[in-house]
């Protein structure tokens, strides 16, 4: 367990200076699949506080909306495929490298576009929704995703984001986050096995089902106001430090030692 959060949590990235800190291997968040779940996660969230009113206004499910949140949120690190092409391409700041076009407010607009369809026609399919309602509602909600996408990585440390592209101008680098946090994938994992448990619970044996809607929507409420809270609150100044961070953090205490403890099981187990 240590060892893999030491491999997420050591950064370095070639040609921005980074160098100092090379660790294990170099990735940056586009290329690291754990960052970009945190993203979806982070929108998926949000949405879920957001989908009973927007649900009010288009008749669409709450679950659909906030897949559309979690899609818009993800997307933009796509543009971690030009790391086919090379690392030169990928840090290139060319529209098409990372952490630019697509982490804009307009290039999260045109992803947005693109991954409200698939999910309009399902609507269309499944629920008989008509097409100029589904498509308009589900745009927005990949787009909000999206915006959360960029709220994420302009906490991130030492690259900034053309987040008005094609306008000039970078922002952020507020190096508040590092590139990839376990704290914050466990805290969102936990709270979907929570909404399980709730769900479970408020049947049997709290027999409340009718405040499962609002209990369930007080966890998101809860947890996106944690994430908000984290991004203002934490420091990332060096990678030991940060590693040294996460361990401080809750689900990390939590989930190390029964990690450990599945970890020694499973070897006496096999022996
Ligand atoms: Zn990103």
């Amino acid at each position: 367990m240590e060892l893999i959060l030491r491999y997420m949590t050591t950064d370095a990235v070639p040609g921005l200076g980074l160098g100092a800190l090379a660790g294990p291997r170099t990735w940056t968040d586009g290329d690291d699949p754990m960052m970009t779940l945190n993203h979806g996660l982070s929108g998926y969230v949000c949405g879920r506080v957001a989908a009973p009113l927007i649900h009010r206004r288009s008749g669409l499910p709450e679950g659909l909306l906030a897949f559309g949140f979690l899609l818009g949120a993800a997307l933009p690190d796509v543009d971690a495929l030009a790391n086919v092409l090379g690392a030169q391409t990928y840090f290139s700041g060319a529209w098409y490298g990372h952490r630019h076009a697509s982490h804009s407010i307009v290039g999260t607009w045109v992803l947005a576009l693109i991954a409200a369809a698939p999910l309009a026609l399902w609507a269309v399919r499944r629920r008989e929704i008509p097409w100029r309602r589904a498509y308009p509602w589900l745009v927005l909600c990949a787009w909000l995703g999206g915006l959360l996408h960029i709220v994420g990585d302009l906490f991130t440390p030492r690259w900034p984001l053309p987040m008005f592209w094609p306008l000039p101008g970078e922002y952020g680098a507020f190096s508040h986050i590092g590139w990839f946090s376990p704290f914050l994938l466990w805290f969102f994992l936990g709270v979907l096995a929570l909404e399980g448990l709730i769900r479970i619970a408020v049947r049997w044996p709290l027999r409340a089902a009718r405040w499962q809607g609002f209990a369930v929507w007080g966890l998101y409420a809860f947890a996106a106001w944690r994430w908000i809270d984290y991004l203002v609150d934490s420091r990332y100044v060096s990678p030991t430090q940060w590693e040294a961070y996460q361990h401080t953090l809750l689900p990390e205490a939590m989930i190390g030692p029964a990690s450990a403890t599945v970890h020694a099981l499973w070897h006496w187990m096999v022996r």
